[in-house]
This record gives C-alpha cells, sequence and structure tokens, in this order.
C-alpha cells in the first residue's frame, strides 16, 4: 500500500497474543501508523476470535488483551486520531453476528480456503465446531458494523472480505429493496419466454447463493439476448441477478497489504510459534544476547572463512535495519573475513534497541499509569458502541425487527 487512503472509514483486528514482536511492528502496526493519519480508523482486540480456536483454554485472554493494548499505545497507535476497543465490549458485534447467520448459505463458509487449512494445522483441536466455521462471519459483522470502506488484509485474507462483500451485497438486496420490488420483477420477467425466465432464476441463485461467477455471466448474457425487454425491465431484472438493493451495509474494499514475513532470529518467520522473536519491550540485555546468539551462514564455521550474507539470517536483518554504507561494509567484510559474526551483528543490535527505545519508555509510563490506560479503552469502547448502535438501529429497521413495546406483543 504505496499510497495510503484518505478520509476512508477503516477497521483492522488482532487477536490478543499478548506481548508483540518486531514482526507485528513491521508488518501490522506502522501500517496503522500510516492509515490512522487522515482516516477515521477503528483498531480493536478481536478477543471473541480467540475463543474460536482456543475455547478450551480462555484464561490468558485478559492479559494477552491488556498487554496488546499496551504495545500498541506504546508503539504510537494514537486514541486521538483512532478508536481503539475491544469486540467483546460491543456487543453489538454479535448481535449483528446473529442476524447475519441468518441469511447466510452454508456454502458460503465451507468453502473459505483457510476453513479446511486451518483445521489440518491445528489438527490437535477440536475446530468441528461452529464457532470456527463461522468465524468469517463474525469478521464480517465486525467489519460491516463500522460501515468500514477499507480493510487492509493479505492476500490470503481475500477469500474472508469476499464473504463480507457477498453479505452486504445479500443483506441489501434482501431488506433493502422498495416494498413492490417483488411484483415488478415478476412482470418484467413476464416479458420473458417461460423458458428463458426460469433459466434466469436458477442462474440468479447460482451467483447469489453459491458466488458462482460463470452463472452470473451467462445471466447478463441472457438479458442482452432477450429483445422482449425494454431498458427499464433489463435494468431492473440485472440489478435482481446481481442482487442489489438500496445500500443498507455498504461493501468494503480491500486495501491490500505486502505479505510480511519479518524475519525471525532463526532465519524462519517471526512467530511466537517458532521461539524465534525480539518483542518489542524486551530487556535491552536480553536483546543483545539474542542477537549475539544468532545463528549464522553455516559455512562460515571460522572467523577467517568467507561467508555468503544470503544464507545468513544476520544479514536479513541488515537488509531491514541498516543504511547502504554499514550493509556494505557487512556484505564487504563478510564475503572477505575482514570481520568476524560478532562485529557484523553490533550495528543490527543497535538499530533494534534504537527502535525499541521509544517504545519501551512510552510502555513504562503506560505501566505506571494502568487507570490512564483503561480510560482510553474506555473512550474508545464508548464511541466504538456509538457507531455499531446506530448502524444496528438501520439493519433492525430494514429486517422489520422492533422492540416488543413496539410491535404490540
Ligand atoms: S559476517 Fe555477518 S552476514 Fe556474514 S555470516 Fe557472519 S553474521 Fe552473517
Amino acid at each position: 500500500m504505496d499510497n495510503p487512503p484518505q478520509n476512508q472509514r477503516i477497521l483492522s483486528g488482532m487477536r490478543p497474543t499478548g506481548r508483540l514482536h518486531l514482526g507485528h511492528l513491521h508488518g501490522v502496526l506502522k501500517n496503522w501508523q500510516r492509515l490512522q493519519q487522515g482516516n477515521d480508523c477503528f483498531f480493536f482486540v478481536a478477543d471473541w476470535h480467540a475463543l474460536t480456536t482456543s475455547y478450551e483454554d480462555p484464561a490468558g485472554i485478559p492479559e494477552a488483551t491488556w498487554e496488546m493494548l499496551l504495545d500498541w499505545l506504546a508503539v504510537g497507535i494514537d486514541p486521538e486520531r483512532a478508536t481503539l476497543f475491544v469486540q467483546s465490549a460491543i456487543k453489538g458485534h454479535a448481535e449483528l453476528h446473529l442476524l447475519l447467520a441468518m441469511i447466510t448459505p452454508l456454502p458460503w463458509l465451507e468453502r473459505v480456503p483457510t476453513f479446511k487449512e486451518q483445521q489440518e494445522q491445528l489438527g490437535d483441536r477440536n475446530l468441528a465446531t461452529y464457532g470456527f466455521l463461522g468465524y468469517p462471519l463474525l469478521q464480517s459483522a465486525d467489519i460491516l458494523i463500522y460501515k468500514a470502506d477499507g480493510v487492509p488484509v493479505g492476500e490470503d485474507q481475500l477469500s474472508h472480505l469476499d464473504v463480507t462483500r457477498q453479505l452486504a451485497r445479500r443483506f441489501n438486496w434482501l431488506y433493502g429493496r422498495e416494498p413492490d420490488h417483488g411484483e415488478r420483477v415478476a412482470e418484467s420477467l413476464g416479458r420473458m419466454a417461460k423458458k428463458a425466465a426460469s433459466r434466469f432464476k436458477g442462474l440468479r441463485s447460482a451467483w447469489q447463493e453459491e458466488g458462482d461467477e460463470a452463472a452470473l455471466a451467462e445471466g447478463k448474457a441472457l438479458l442482452a439476448e432477450q429483445a422482449s425487454l425494454g431498458p427499464e425491465d433489463r435494468e431492473r431484472l440485472l440489478g435482481e441477478l446481481e442482487g442489489r438493493g438500496i445500500e443498507i451495509l455498504p461493501e468494503p474494499e480491500p486495501l491490500l497489504t505486502p505479505e510480511s514475513r519479518f524475519p525471525g532470529l532463526d532465519g524462519r518467520k517471526m512467530s511466537k510459534s517458532y521461539g524465534n522473536t525480539v518483542s518489542l519491550r524486551e530487556d535491552p540485555e536480553q536483546v543483545r544476547e539474542r542477537i549475539r546468539t544468532m545463528p549464522t551462514d553455516p559455512a562460515r564455521v571460522r572467523r577467517s572463512d568467507p561467508g555468503t550474507p544470503e544464507k545468513c539470517p544476520v544479514w536479513d536483518f541488515h537488509r531491514i535495519y541498516s543504511d547502504e554504507a554499514t550493509r556494505a561494509w557487512a556484505y564487504e567484510g563478510c564475503t572477505t573475513a575482514g570481520i568476524g559474526c560478532v562485529d557484523c551483528k553490533g550495528p543490527v543490535i543497535e538499530s533494534v534497541l534504537a527502535e525499541q527505545a521509544p517504545i519501551r519508555e512510552r510502555a513504562a509510563e503506560l505501566e505506571q499509569n494502568p487507570a490512564r490506560v483503561r480510560e482510553l479503552v474506555a473512550e474508545g469502547n464508548r464511541r466504538a458502541a456509538e457507531v455499531a448502535e446506530e448502524t444496528l438501529t438501520e439493519v433492525r429497521g430494514a429486517m422489520g425487527l422492533g422492540s416488543p413495546e413496539a410491535g404490540g406483543g
């Protein structure tokens, strides 16, 4: 995302995993820092999402939420610019999830690629649960309840956002039509030959309920060749085919973020599950020690052996943290055995510590003042709840749901 959007409502969340590491900073938080300039950002801790896979062991979620919020604030995610909130504090997400569940065809969820993949990857847990299957639906509620224009996603998350977009379209089609829409469509269809009209209905279901793009294309072609239809009929039926209604829930656009593969201390992607992380608030001595003991090019056994930087995890760090002159020095020194690995790691250690210093400082201040942090989060929750309730009022109205008093029952 080279040119960040402007004046958009943007939504993004993270599961509470506790203290964040450098991979989170470079992969997500720096992007949030950019987005919060000039956009209306909503950033949330997705604690209900954590339950979709960790429902057997929820005890650590509150602490992980707290630590993560501290990290967000410490890196400069600014509650004055962005709304920071905790998903489970906004009960409206659960209500919209329930309402959307009523209109979601099961195959939409079953065919999300990550559903099967994750079930296989996390084979030690029983993930044959509704919560796990419904994960993209809860995510859709998270996004649609704020009427987000844009959602930062990686390639692997695009299929989830497709579900959200389809759901918004389906909701608008079901509940955003004129009262006499059904009769008008029937009239327009009556002007087509019976066989063509019945084919049209089949194609409409295949596109709207199964997302069959070939059916959508065939439906458009079918309408184009109906000489008996006037322009108004054609436009009405095209809207009917595509599932367009009055826009109650806008379809969010993906803000594609390049895959972040921040290197871990062992050269694999930095991830808590590999134990190869440097956390944002890690003690400086420990940072020194961890980088000093990082593996290097395995072929460089002795100080006098020339090395190959491309085969060394430390070089990955130089690529991120060092300026051109330092990189040239490290490259030359490594390939000619002019420097040792301990020398080579020195500038990396200093750069990581320099990056962490202001974060550590701000986090220490916040830790001294937990009441202030709670206040900031409570304020974010309040703002989020207000927006969520506005959308829910519209949603309930569109669906004809009222309070018992209003219904007279
Ligand atoms: S000199 Fe640097 S790049 Fe070369 S192997 Fe050692 S740590 Fe890696």
